[in-house]
């Protein structure tokens, strides 16, 4: 199960009413995504939190506490997150100390094997290519990362790779939170799209895509087979290269989305199939919310006697219709 930017909102910008109902609307949500769909593992595409970025330790550790609250899983169901912008910053905010506490939170694994399936998590944040001490290490990690996808598809015991831990021969599947470069929008279709309006703005490199350079880094290092990413909060399918297909994972969020959404995925060593599920639209649940109210309000102030008088003529109507 994949899903992205579930934006938590911080205590300097977020209402705490908006808080707790849009907390408990992803709650209700993912707890009921859990026991209907029963995933093995589920990847959060980054933006969890949305004040991330800069938050004191208090407000951290409190964003945790809820993210775990909301989140919360079966011992057997696995949980992995990837870094986003509001987690730790954009590049120039980002600081090891806020790398260092999202991982201490989340885990740093990079390489994730599950029954044949090579995952590559990456910090998406840190490939602005400009040499920082953050980026160099996380270039450094994902060079090691392509070499071990490398021995991976040579026949065990030939060549330079040593007899280390070897990964199952498959072309790996990218996942971060930006998506990799890409003009704009424009190409994007489907009900929950970027609106036609927002579709043809360009995308800025190294904000709302990856840069061509780190793009190219990262199919070139990886030579993914599927790319999964986030930050947008919209959906697009986007063909990259040699057809490496990427899939924007819309926002999790109704604060993001009137109809946020999240992807089921089957994969095998070679495939994959992929589908889509909507939460409900939130214009659906305030028209639910106010015919009821309206209801209510209708049954609660309507004097007795012509309360009694409309049932009574709905009761015949129903009687007449019934005898024809
Ligand atoms: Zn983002």
């Amino acid at each position: 199960m994949f899903l992205a930017d579930t934006h938590l909102l911080g205590e300097v910008q977020g209402h705490w009413l908006d808080r707790l109902r849009r907390e408990w609307q992803m709650e209700r949500a993912f707890q009921t995504a859990l026991w209907l769909l029963q995933p093995e593992v589920v990847f959060i595409l980054g933006d969890i939190f949305d004040e991330g970025k800069w938050s004191s330790p208090q407000a951290w550790a409190d964003d945790v506490r809820r993210f775990q609250k909301v989140f919360r899983h079966p011992a057997h169901v696995q949980l992995k997150v990837v870094a986003g912008n509001h987690d730790i910053g954009f590049h120039y905010w980002m600081s090891s100390y806020k790398v260092k506490r999202f991982e201490k939170a989340f885990g740093s694994e990079r390489l994730f094997s599950w029954k044949g399936v090579n995952f590559v998590m990456v910090n998406s944040v840190a490939m602005e290519g400009d040499g920082c001490n953050i980026c160099a290490a996380a270039e450094a990690e994902l060079l090691e990362v392509s070499r071990r996808l490398n021995c991976s598809r040579e026949v065990p015991g030939s060549g330079l790779c040593g007899v280390g831990q070897w990964l199952p021969p498959s072309a790996p599947v990218l996942l971060q939170h930006y998506p990799l470069y890409r003009a704009s929008d424009a190409n994007c279709s489907g009900p929950d799209a970027a609106p036609p309006e927002e579709r043809t703005v360009p995308f800025r490199e190294r904000y709302d895509a990856l840069s061509q350079e780190a793009s190219q880094k990262l199919l070139w290092w990886l030579q993914p087979r599927l790319v999964l990413s986030g930050h947008t909060h919209s959906a697009c399918e986007v063909l990259h290269g040699v057809g490496t297909p990427e899939l924007s994972v819309p926002s999790f969020s109704w604060r993001n989305r009137n109809n946020p959404s999240f992807v089921m995925a089957s994969l095998t060593s070679q495939d994959f199939a992929l589908s889509k599920c909507f939460l409900p639209r939130e214009d659906t649940v305030l028209a639910t919310y106010c015919g009821v109210a309206g209801l209510l309000a209708v049954l609660l102030l309507a004097p007795g006697e012509r309360l009694a008088s409309l049932f009574l003529s709905g009761w015949n109507t129903l009687r007449t219709h019934r005898a024809w």
